[in-house]
């Protein structure tokens, strides 16, 4: 089978992150548990300035380095590479990140997963003039049977794979998005995934 995950907040807490680097720069509270919009911007109510800079700090190096993995995400996507699964890490991390996330990975056991940067979110979500190592018409050439994720902004790069299982990371800014097909199915953590795949 062959998994497409998405890094940020499925593989670790980068929401969370978010949040301290937020309170640090501009003095803004917002805890994880409120942030109601997956676009960070409306989260935490900031200016174009602002948020560009939030987004700058977050994918220097060293703060992508200290990001906290998603308990069990490691041990579930290494036992499907034991079982001879592919592993696609698919990011809307700018590829200026590509070498951290990279290490990130690598330091974390996940040396045999794919990583790759695909532009998911449009210009407007990330830091000005990025660059991305996916393009757009090859990510479709790409088919997956599982997929990771927690935006609903990334819902559509599955439409065009109507038997996918797509299984939703639960987190407080997808909690009134309704799922649009069947084949969704929500789940609060890696041993919910996990055993949802086992038994399905
Ligand atoms: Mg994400």
């Amino acid at each position: 089978m062959r998994y497409y995950i998405d890094y940020d907040d499925c593989l670790c807490e980068t929401a969370r992150a978010f949040s301290e680097i937020a309170e640090r720069l501009f003095g803004i509270t917002v805890p994880y548990e409120k942030i109601r919009y997956f676009n960070l911007q409306d989260s935490f109510q900031l200016t174009d300035e602002e948020y560009e800079q939030l987004m700058v700090e977050g994918h220097r190096p060293e703060v992508l380095m200290s990001y906290e993995e998603t308990p069990g995400a490691v041990r579930t996507i290494n036992n499907w590479i034991d079982k001879g699964h592919e592993i696609f890490i698919i990011t809307g991390r700018p590829f200026s990140a590509f070498d951290a996330s990279r290490r990130w990975l690598d330091e974390h056991g996940l040396e045999r997963a794919k990583l790759f940067c695909l532009n998911k979110y449009g210009r407007d979500s990330f830091i000005r003039n990025s660059d991305f190592n996916l393009e757009l018409e090859d990510y479709y050439r790409m088919s997956f049977d599982y997929a990771i994720e927690d935006s609903p902004a990334a819902f559509k790069f599955f439409q065009h794979l109507p038997d996918l299982k797509v299984l939703v990371y639960d987190r407080p800014w997808n909690q009134e998005c309704e799922l649009p097909t069947g084949n969704y199915i929500r789940c609060s953590d890696w041993n919910s995934i996990s055993e949802w795949i086992k038994n399905n």
